[in-house]
């Protein structure tokens, strides 16, 4: 097997055996990203020196004898929005160009602390806003089974590096679909855990009711043992919440018979892609041979999911990404006349459209007059969105739905249209209104041969059994084996 192809769980395992070195995988994932990533522009930047060394190190604690850590010696790739003590983030975004991380995210301290190898910074969208991908300062991530094609948004880098195996793990952040979207549209698992499950000390805000930061990989197992290993409380976040350590690997491999998998009627309407449709329903079917039960629920405030989440997360980022005026962080306008000159032209230099667009809204929503309006009405829906997924968990454990309404959609095609655009996460924006844990795993290919994932929706702090769902379906498929062409 090449060593690029190795899941996580798979990598761990042979180096702390010594059947192969961190050394040598690392030097796979260098080969395969200098190979593959000038097509597919997943990474903006490559600790190629800092890794091979760390990998080294992983080597030699191992010969030694030292006691094996769970990631020992896996490298792993990162979003670039969250922050590693001396290093650049800059969310994509020209006005965070030049500003270097004065602390590491807590996520990323306990990824090392399990002995994982930070291989790179992967592309989004600019502040993570967007399905696709396109509005990075460094320019578009490519879908890796069709080049022609958008990888998704936001996390689109660390999704697609996971996808053309560049890595075989890596992180992203999702407030309102941006881990799972993509995940769906290039075919490999991705997770938002619970609001509060994950730390986000040191990632950098967008919407923060609703950010969370989850593990994106080529195997749900892989998922479980990631997440195991970045959740639980942080006394430097005050959203974690304090609960027990739970071992959610020990989850996989139990049984679904006497599961209720909830299939919500408001999920499959009009316009969706049949074959999105159809690969749903042979899913539900697997799983219903498996012994889980199928049961017809309803979230009938769907509807309005799309328009609240576009009032309260524009509120929320209008308000985080005030900080940047050219005063404390990376970008300043050059030979400003006076300081509101300054000011003004840092933001419209160093902003890009879509986050300008957003700015603009969530100013105007939370703006004395219309607050009550807008902001204040989209909160009362925003908890009867919440409503609507408690009374349908009273009838069933897991929900199941399309992560995406279409496949991967082609570069260029919705860029003009922001509304077609926040429609691609009709899906899955209800789940972080909701503060929902749901995953999407790979669950059939198009006749254009393009991944269609499956959207599967958790109680709250229900990551166990979610995951023991995801597990059971994945075991029965083999989709997630499969292998896009670049
Ligand atoms: N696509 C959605 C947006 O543009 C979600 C983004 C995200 O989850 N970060 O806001």
């Amino acid at each position: 097997m090449d060593l690029i192809d190795l899941t996580v769980s798979e990598a761990a395992q042979l180096i702390r055996k010594r059947e192969t070195s961190s050394h040598d995988l690392v030097r796979a994932c260098l080969d395969r990203i200098r190979a593959v990533d000038a097509t597919v522009g997943a990474f903006v930047d490559v600790y190629e020196k800092d890794a091979l060394s760390e990998a080294h190190a992983a080597d030699n604690r191992i010969a030694e004898g030292g006691a094996a850590r769970a990631l020992e010696g896996v490298p792993v790739a990162v979003k670039d929005n969250l922050c590693v003590t001396g290093r650049p983030v800059t969310c994509s975004s020209k006005i965070l160009k030049g500003f270097i991380a004065p602390y590491t995210a807590t996520v990323i301290e306990r990824l090392r602390e399990a002995g994982a190898i930070l291989i790179g910074r992967t592309n989004m969208d600019e502040f993570a806003m967007g399905s696709s991908t396109e509005t990075s300062c460094y320019g578009l991530t490519r879908n890796p089974w069709d080049t022609g094609r958008v990888p998704g948004g936001s996390s689109g880098g660390s999704v697609a590096a996971v996808a053309a195996r560049e890595a075989p793990a890596s992180l992203g952040s999702d407030t309102g679909g941006s881990i799972r979207q993509p995940a769906a549209l290039c075919g490999v698992a991705g997770l938002k855990p619970t609001y509060g499950y994950v730390s986000r000390y040191g990632l950098v805000a967008f919407a923060s009711s609703l950010d969370q930061i989850g593990p994106i990989a080529r195997s749900v197992r892989d998922i479980a043992v990631l997440l195991e290993i970045i959740g639980g409380h942080d006394p430097r976040d005050s959203t974690s919440v304090k609960r027990p350590a739970e071992n959610l690997v020990s989850s996989l491999g139990g049984k679904i018979e006497n599961l209720r998998i909830g299939v919500p009627k408001e999920y499959f309407v009009e316009g969706m892609d049949p074959e999105v449709k159809e690969a749903i329903r042979a899913a539900l079917e697997k799983m219903q041979s498996a012994g889980a039960t199928i049961v017809d629920v309803s979230l009938p405030h769907t509807e309005y999911a799309v328009a609240t989440y576009y009032v309260i997360a524009t509120a929320e980022a209008s308000s985080n990404l005030a900080r940047y005026d050219g005063v404390q962080y990376g970008y300043r306008a050059p030979h400003p006349t006076d300081l509101l000159d300054m000011y003004q032209r840092t933001k419209s230099e160093g902003f890009g459209a879509e986050v300008k667009r957003r700015i603009m809204l969530g100013t105007y929503v939370l703006s004395s007059g219309y607050y009550d309006a807008y902001y204040l009405k989209a909160q009362k829906v925003r908890t009867l969105l919440k409503k609507d997924f408690e009374d349908a968990f009273k009838l069933c454990d897991v929900i199941a739905t399309p992560a995406s309404p279409t496949a991967a959609f082609k570069v260029g095609e919705k860029v003009a249209d922001p509304l077609q655009m926040y429609l691609s996460d009709i899906f899955t924006i209800s789940v972080n209104l909701a503060g929902v844990p749901a995953i999407s795993v790979p669950c059939g290919f198009t006749s254009n041969t393009l991944p269609i994932g499956l959207q599967l929706i958790g109680r709250h702090f229900g990551e166990g059994t979610l995951l023991k769902v995801a597990h059971a379906y994945e075991s029965m498929t083999d989709w997630h084996k499969k292998q896009p062409k670049v």
